[in-house]
């Protein structure tokens, strides 16, 4: 690979020079940030920095669920999150879901507005009717949003799963086309004449004289301000807020009986869905919390066995199928279930910790970092 010092004028010209706005990270938070930069800033030039050939975190490799939270995950967050902040962090996603629709448009990310099911497992607590009842009140009063969660007594005849006694439906809710989505912001960004540097690996950076220094695999380069959208990977920059969190997902070949629409279970802590005839499951991470506290993406085998039990005996009980896909990503998770938007200093400045929500809080969270300039 080339060295900076080895290009052209023009290449040094277009790409290294003058940049004001220099982002790490092409994943949704990177390209969100490059574009409400450049809306806010128009004539300023924004370069990309992104290590992988694609963006090499979340952004390409999640479920694409347009979700802002079921009630298991949110029964479990009420239990450990003080109440006021949990409505927050549900605000947040919903904005950032009416964002990202703005943005790329319904059609072009191939939304479906298929609604969701939490299901509730045979051996688990039922969800008490006071709790839903309190949820569809506050959705109303805060956000206008009628009846989010109601029981579905027809779930088994409609889909056939075994192992689970209740199902609640929010109509709310729907999935998407992930690498439809981030492809779509990626064209977004080069019409704006905003530049990307793939394969260019961050190594470090240091502020002096109010412009910042990035060090990069390929040679150094200089911005006014740098912006740090590596979610999973910013452990350096804040070791006790955040640790990376590998999620694990398997998709099997197309089936005969098929299923429309997205489900949870276990407090989001498992989820799947529907995509081209086939199931996409993923999850389980609660099983070994500690081996996917990691940034290497690999598979745990002890997860992935529990994810195909899941679907032998629960999502598709009596069926023959076949895995055709197997991958896993990096998330990024913390003490608190919400996103740092940060500076560092007057010129650096963070949006990480997106946690299971980056498709739905990563357009609100790149709006908000780009008002920290
Ligand atoms: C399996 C899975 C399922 C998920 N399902 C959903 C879902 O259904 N709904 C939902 O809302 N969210 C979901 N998520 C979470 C969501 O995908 C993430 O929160 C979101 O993609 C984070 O976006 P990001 O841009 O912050 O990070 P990323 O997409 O991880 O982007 C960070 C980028 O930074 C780059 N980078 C890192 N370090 C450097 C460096 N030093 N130099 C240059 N580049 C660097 C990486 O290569 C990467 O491309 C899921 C995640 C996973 C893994």
């Amino acid at each position: 690979m080339l060295r900076f010092d080895q290009l052209s004028f023009w290449e040094r010209e277009q790409y290294l020079v003058g940049n004001t706005f220099v982002i790490v990270g092409a994943g949704l938070v990177g390209m969100s940030t490059a574009l409400s930069l450049h809306k806010r800033f128009p004539n300023e030039k924004i370069l990309l920095l992104e290590r992988g050939y694609l963006p090499t975190g979340a952004s390409t490799k999640n479920a694409g669920f347009a979700c802002f939270g079921s009630p298991t995950e949110l029964q479990d967050d009420f239990q450990h999150i003080d109440e006021e902040k949990v409505w927050q962090t549900i605000a947040l996603r919903l904005k950032g879901l009416e964002q990202l629709k703005k943005r790329v448009g319904e059609a072009p990310m191939h939304y479906r507005n298929c609604g969701s099911w939490d299901l509730i497992g045979a051996q688990e607590p039922d969800i008490n009717s006071d709790f839903i009842a309190y949820l569809n009140a506050e959705f109303k009063m805060r956000f206008g949003l009628e009846e989010v969660y109601r029981k579905d007594p027809d779930f088994q005849a409609k889909f056939g799963f075994q192992g689970y006694q209740a199902a609640y439906f929010n109509a709310f809710e729907g999935a998407i086309d992930t690498a439809q989505m981030i492809a779509q912001l990626y064209q977004q960004c080069v019409a704006a004449g905003i530049h990307f540097l793939f394969a260019t690996e961050v190594k470090k950076w240091e502020t002096s004289e109010d412009k910042v220094c990035i060090e990069t695999a390929h040679g150094e380069l200089f911005a006014q301000h740098l912006f740090l959208c590596t979610n999973g990977f910013a452990q350096a920059y804040f070791q006790d807020e955040l640790r990376p969190a590998r999620a694990q997902v398997l998709v099997t070949k197309a089936l005969a009986h098929q299923v429309s629409g997205t489900f949870h279970s276990d407090r989001g802590y498992y989820y799947f869905r529907d995509i081209g005839g086939r199931i996409l499951l993923g999850g389980g991470r609660q099983l070994d919390f500690e081996t996917e506290t990691t940034t290497a993406f690999e598979k745990n085998e002890r997860i992935r066995q529990a994810l195909l039990r899941k679907l032998q005996e629960e999502i598709l009980p009596g069926q023959a199928f076949e895995i055709d896909y197997e991958w896993s990503g990096i998330m990024c998770v913390g003490a608190e279930k919400k996103p740092i938007i940060r500076s560092l200093n007057k010129n650096v400045h963070a949006g990480v910790r997106m946690g299971g929500m980056g498709v739905a809080i990563g357009s609100a969270v790149g709006e908000a970092l780009s008002k920290l300039v």
